[in-house]
């Protein structure tokens, strides 16, 4: 379950995202009714068997039985906000009857992720920000200059472009160097391998990752940026998230 809001006195409309059909809205009626059987799909993360009954206008949820239920995401606000933000990231970029067997992969690993491996939670933040990408067939380019198309040679330091999708090798940042002077990213030979592990490996890589402080925001700031160029998201619940991590600190 992705999104839900009230329709009439005791009906919802509940966006999720399906395996096999995309993102998929339909109403369940009388589930604000305490004594309904489908109470259980208006929980947010749930992982539900749905039917549901094509209607001209609208879908209708028929009947839900609960395969995974993510209650220790909603017990904690910490976890609950690292969710919401994974779950309103994958609302807005889903598309209706067009499935994504990926993006719905990613979705349930990265909620698992977070209930289980919590002194984790910036990594796995920051390693579904990027299979995110991936799985959209937006992969930051590593192997190639996103330039001239040249292969990527070995180097101590690689300059990446958000805005053209990746590395840019040394001559073409020689040759831009105006126009580059204050966009990009300096990365480290070991940052790029770290980036191109997350991007090969996904969550496998948490096992491994290890990273600076400096490291880190510098990944992290990348990929945000990389977000928000190519797939123009801006999310409510990204700054809630934000706000729950300063709180966390002080
Ligand atoms: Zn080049």
């Amino acid at each position: 379950m992705l999104k839900q809001f009230d329709l009439g006195e005791a009906d919802k409309i509940i966006t999720f995202l399906t395996k096999d059909y995309g993102k998929v809205r339909a109403v369940a009626r009388g589930v604000r009714k305490s004594k309904s059987s489908m109470s259980g799909i208006v929980l947010p993360f749930n992982y539900n068997l749905v039917t549901i009954y094509r209607g001209k206008s609208i879908d209708r949820i028929n009947q839900v039985r609960n395969i995974f239920s993510f209650n220790r995401l909603r017990e904690d606000l910490v976890k609950t906000a690292y969710a919401s933000f994974v779950t309103e990231a994958v609302e807005r970029v889903s598309q209706e009857n067009q499935a994504n067997q990926a993006l719905f992969a990613l979705l349930l690993s990265t909620l698992h992720k977070i209930m289980v491996e919590e002194e984790k939670l910036p990594y796995i933040e920051l390693i579904f920000k990027i299979r995110l990408l991936v799985v959209l067939g937006l992969k930051p380019q590593l192997d190639y200059c996103a330039l001239c198309n040249k292969k990527a040679g070995s180097a101590e330091r690689y300059f990446f472009h958000t805005r053209q999708g990746g590395l840019i090798c040394p001559e073409c940042f020689q040759q831009n160097r105006e126009e580059f002077r204050f966009q990009g990213y300096v990365l480290s030979a070991r940052l790029v391998k770290t980036l191109a592990g997350i991007i090969n490996t996904g969550f496998k890589s948490l096992n491994v990752i290890e990273l600076s402080e400096r490291e880190y925001r510098q990944l992290d700031q990348l990929s945000n940026e990389f977000i928000k160029y190519h797939l123009e998201l801006q999310l409510k619940s990204y700054d809630f998230l934000h706000m729950i991590k300063k709180l966390g600190e002080t």
